[in-house]
């Protein structure tokens, strides 16, 4: 077993850093903490940098050059990402989603009209898109959506409501599990899985903001939309076993967690290397260094798992266990990682984006708030290690 990159594969890291450097525009404001690049005061920005991206063909550099991609391998693909997160360059799923699952799933299950019409764009920078499954009762369980579409001739008419869909108020597509068969006798078997446009008339998308105070998810409504029934994915009434291809697609987003917990531990080693109380460094603090080496053990463990998912999918395999698996450990370890941050810091771990006064910008008490909505969103963590149980271990369903 080697760990190494080849010398190629380091090349093309130290590449994308030079470019994130040299050729993308200077930051503003709070750009780049999470979650906060679809806020409106960001968003520009935001569509700025996908499209420089897009222009290189990094964004979706692993698909097929004939849908916009340049057939590099997922290593590539990875460390694009790895060095893209690092450095907080926002836009690089194209909303929630498009270039992790939407994209990929498309190329697996799409038609060839559908891919050949969404996934150019969104490998250009130029089509951003939302995920559309939760529900005010489905959560979870999303084979609980109730988001009805009945087929009237060529166009599905759907009425019912979505919730907590991140970057709806900024998508142009919107990958959508609708109700199609209520009368089917499990429910799972009545669902199916639409592309929409968001412009249709009849969607109405309703802000939230998130407890940190950025505009991220929202709530949308859907009143007689009309879809052409050209925009369903595979057959109708098989959404769910779509949607669980996608969903392993969506948990390897760790990958990104780990990269952003490497970037948070190296801000705090500098914090406690820099910042000196009663005479000393904090870095000289037995306290300190034990949970700072506990942390740097936990972005290792959680990137080796992104790299092992990584050469899976170099492998052609699709993720299995081992995405819930990242997904967990790496939302947690951030979070870990907040928890200590704010302590180090103390009362200037509070202070946030914006204030002369806060230490890393703000960017501590920033991913101190959006890391809870990590443990939650693309699966709760007791559903993901229900997941690992049952596929992972073997264990019966529990009760
Ligand atoms: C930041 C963020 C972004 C999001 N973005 C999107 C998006 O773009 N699109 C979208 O469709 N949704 C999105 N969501 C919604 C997310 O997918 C749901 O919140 C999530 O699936 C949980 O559903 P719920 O909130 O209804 O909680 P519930 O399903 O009601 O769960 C409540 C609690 O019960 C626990 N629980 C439920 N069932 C079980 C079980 N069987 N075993 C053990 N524990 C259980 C859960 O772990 C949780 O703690 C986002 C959420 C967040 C926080």
């Amino acid at each position: 077993m080697d760990f190494k990159f080849t010398p190629e594969e380091e090349a093309f890291r130290q590449e994308v850093q030079r470019f994130i450097k040299e050729e993308l525009p200077p930051t503003p404001g709070d750009w780049g903490t999470l979650e906060s690049e679809f806020d409106p005061q960001n968003f520009e920005f935001t569509k700025q940098v996908a499209k420089k991206l897009g222009d290189k063909k990094w964004l979706a550099m692993n698909w097929p050059k004939e849908y916009g991609g340049l057939e590099a391998s997922p290593i590539e693909h990875m460390i694009f990402k790895e060095e893209a997160t690092y450095h907080q360059v926002p836009g690089i799923d194209m909303g929630v989603g498009g270039i992790t699952w939407v994209g990929p799933t498309l190329l697996i299950l799409g038609n060839e009209e559908q891919k050949r019409e969404h996934l150019p764009p969104l490998a250009a920078g130029e089509r951003w898109w939302c995920t559309m499954y939760s529900e005010p009762g489905a959560g979870s369980d999303m084979s609980n959506v109730t988001c009805r579409a009945v087929l009237q001739g060529d166009e599905y008419i759907i009425n019912g409501q979505k919730v907590w869909t991140s970057a709806a108020h900024i998508a142009d597509w919107g990958w959508m599990l609708v109700k199609t068969d209520p009368d089917a006798p499990k429910k799972h078997h009545g669902i199916s899985l639409l592309l929409v446009d968001m412009k249709t008339p009849g969607i109405t998308v309703r802000p939230l903001l998130n407890m940190a105070g950025h505009l991220f998810f929202n709530e949308v409504f859907f009143d007689n939309v009309h879809v052409p029934k050209r925009n369903l994915i595979g057959e109708e009434n098989r959404g769910w076993y779509y949607i669980m291809i996608a969903m392993g697609f969506e948990r390897t987003m760790g990958v990104v967690f780990a990269a952003a917990a490497q970037r948070l531990i190296d801000e705090l080693v500098g914090f406690a290397k820099g910042t000196i109380v009663n005479g000393l460094p904090l870095s000289k603090n037995p306290s300190i260094r034990q949970k700072l080496a506990d942390l740097a053990i936990e972005v290792e463990i959680a990137r080796v798992i992104g790299y092992l998912i990584v050469s899976q999918q170099t492998k052609g395999e699709l993720p299995g266990y081992e995405a819930p698996m990242i997904k967990v450990f790496a939302s947690e370890t951030l979070q870990r990682m907040t928890d200590v941050g704010t302590e180090i810091m103390g009362l200037y771990g509070q202070l946030w984006l914006g204030s002369k006064w806060a230490p890393l910008q703000g960017m501590m008490a920033d991913t101190y708030m959006n890391s809870t909505g990590m443990l939650i969103a693309a699966g709760t963590s007791e559903i993901l290690r229900n997941i690992i149980a049952e596929r992972g271990l073997g264990l019966p369903r529990s009760v």
